[in-house]
């Protein structure tokens, strides 16, 4: 039977062909697909040139979207912080709009990249482009970190489905930040373990985070929570830029995640059975939608 791919043969694959973990999942890809490199990072420029247009789009957007739910948040918060100073630094509250634009784009139906899912578009590009800007990424950097995004979806996607309706919102928004922040420690210079670490980090603290849509859409609570989860992601990769390791190791974050999927009850899997959506206001919101 063919092995399990994990974080640890990923790393051990990177130190025995002293390759980057980038470079081990760019190879991994040419030998799983048969593409040439070049095809392989042309794909990866069109998804981030699509990644950048969605974040245009929904930091402009004033329109609202077809549940009614939401309309210009990320437009409100940037006139706010324009003149104002947030409480949590500017490069948090900018990473925070950044993925509620894109996650607005989402529930507008405009173009986004999945990453891993629709409903947690906004928490990858949001982290990469902030960082970016501060550290004045090229986009070929930005790839690299794309691919250890890849690679984490590959390692997450061996042991359980990324979509709310089989694991949860932990499944989207929960890989989604650890995605984000593995590829952007990456980005920072973070190497071999530490990139992991940073996923570990951001996932642990968002398992069992149920998905609960009002009305079954993808505009509430998905889009705010798309900026909550790319702060985590941030924080993430501070506390590993600062020492701190998880106890329980990656790979055991993944198997913790798979085995709350299977426990959670399926009023928690976006059936719109449970939680939020089950409040008298999200009700209504319900009713008033049909
Ligand atoms: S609550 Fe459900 S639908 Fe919304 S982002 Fe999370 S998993 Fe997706």
């Amino acid at each position: 039977m063919k092995p399990l791919w994990t974080f640890e043969n990923w790393l051990s694959r990177s130190r025995e062909e002293g390759l980057s973990l980038a470079e081990v999942i760019l190879k991994k890809e040419m030998e799983a697909t048969g593409a040439k490199k070049d095809e392989i990072m042309d794909g990866l420029e069109e998804r981030l040139q699509v990644m950048r247009e969605s974040l245009k789009a929904g930091l402009e957007r004033e329109k609202t979207t077809p549940g009614g739910m939401i309309k210009d948040e990320s437009k409100t918060l940037n006139h706010f912080f324009s003149n104002n100073r947030p409480i949590t630094g500017s490069g948090v509250i900018k990473t925070a709009i950044y993925a509620i634009a894109i996650g607005q784009e989402n529930a507008g139906m405009g173009r986004i990249v999945a990453i891993p899912t629709g409903g947690s578009a906004g928490i990858v590009p949001g982290v990469f482009f902030s960082i970016a800007e501060d550290k004045k990424l090229s986009d070929d950097q930005l790839k690299e970190g794309l691919l250890i995004a890849a690679g984490v979806g590959m390692v997450v996607g061996e042991k359980m489905g990324m979509a709310g309706a089989s694991g949860g919102c932990q499944a989207e928004c929960g890989v989604a930040a650890g995605m984000a922040a593995a590829g952007a420690l990456f980005l920072l210079g973070g190497r071999g373990e530490e990139v992991f670490q940073a996923f570990a980090l951001a996932v642990k603290n968002m398992l069992g985070l149920v998905c609960d849509p009002v009305g079954g859409l993808v505009e509430v609570p998905c889009v705010k929570r798309n900026g909550f989860a790319a702060v985590q992601a941030l924080l993430a990769i501070d506390l590993v830029r600062g020492g701190l390791k998880s106890v329980i190791p990656p790979d055991e974050v993944v198997d913790a995640m798979a085995d709350i999927a299977r426990l959670l009850p399926s009023a928690l899997k976006e059936t719109a059975q449970g939680g939020l959506a089950q409040t008298k206001t999200g009700l209504n919101l319900s009713e008033r939608l049909q």
